[in-house]
């Protein structure tokens, strides 16, 4: 097709007439441009809010780099402040570093940068009965850069052994994992999808992420089909009745309403 062309619109990869501008990206380009000139950088890093910013963050940080735990030596913008000019002096923004991490993160941002493709990554949140057939759909849709966060996976992966064998100090790392996983999801747009296998909503994720592009979709599979796969799999029932209840529980109290339903 010699008169298209290859363009990433909103990160998906779509053809275009060869003319096309995309628009997109000039704007962001211009407000960029607009916005900072050299001379604000320097001015900016050289300001007393700056500086007072800087000391209350390290302080809250305890000194201490929020990525590996070694002495923190700067104090980074989570959101690059070329990107969000408006939030450069928001705590909430910035992050104690060490040399290293910082130095990757920022490699991590140019290589971004580059590729030109600010990725609209879609994120989903898949929810449903045990055995309802998660895993298997998650399978079946995985795109070639994609995270997974599969709860039982993790627990099995860290401790060694099958599946649901239970362990509640294994869980303590897993929710760790969890919340850093949420965390860096806010701030970075780095991969194609994202897909939370959870067998219920989660309300913090929703809340931390609701800039995000968010889908949430339940396999439709019915509370019998799943506890017959489970016999079939010979699997204790008795360790799931406790979440099957507690979705038909969340079902009828409308927690799944914003799900799209898909065949499991
Ligand atoms: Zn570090």
């Amino acid at each position: 097709m010699p008169n298209a062309k290859l363009v990433f619109i909103n990160g998906r990869r779509q053809l275009v007439p060869i003319g096309t501008r995309i628009r997109q990206d000039s704007d962001r380009q211009y407000n960029q441009h607009r916005a900072q000139t050299k001379q604000d950088y320097l001015a900016f890093y050289h300001s007393t809010a700056w500086q007072h910013t800087r000391q209350a963050v390290l302080l809250r940080d305890n000194g201490v780099c929020q990525r590996c735990g070694m002495p923190a030596t700067l104090v980074d913008h989570i959101i690059p402040s070329e990107d969000d000019w408006a939030d450069r002096l928001s705590e909430d923004n910035l992050q104690s570093l060490c040399k290293d991490c910082h130095y990757w993160k920022t490699r991590r941002e140019t290589v971004k940068r580059k590729k030109g493709q600010g990725r609209a990554m879609r994120i989903n949140i898949i929810a449903g009965y045990p055995g309802s057939g998660k895993t298997t759909y998650v399978k079946r849709h995985l795109g070639q850069h994609d995270l997974v966060y599969d709860y039982d996976a993790l627990m099995a992966a860290l401790t060694g052994l099958p599946e649901h064998a239970g362990n509640i100090d294994a869980n303590d790392y897993v929710q760790l994992i969890y919340e850093l996983m949420l965390r860096k999801l806010k701030a970075e747009q780095t991969f194609e999808q994202v897909w939370i296998i959870m067998t219920y909503p989660d309300e913090k994720l929703d809340s931390l992420l609701v800039s995000r592009n968010l889908h949430h979709i339940m396999l439709s599979t019915s509370r019998a089909e799943c506890i017959d796969r489970l016999n079939k799999n010979h699997r204790k029932l008795s360790q799931f009745m406790k979440a099957i209840n507690k979705v038909d529980e969340l079902k009828r109290d409308g927690k799944y309403d914003s799900f799209e339903v898909v065949a499991g």
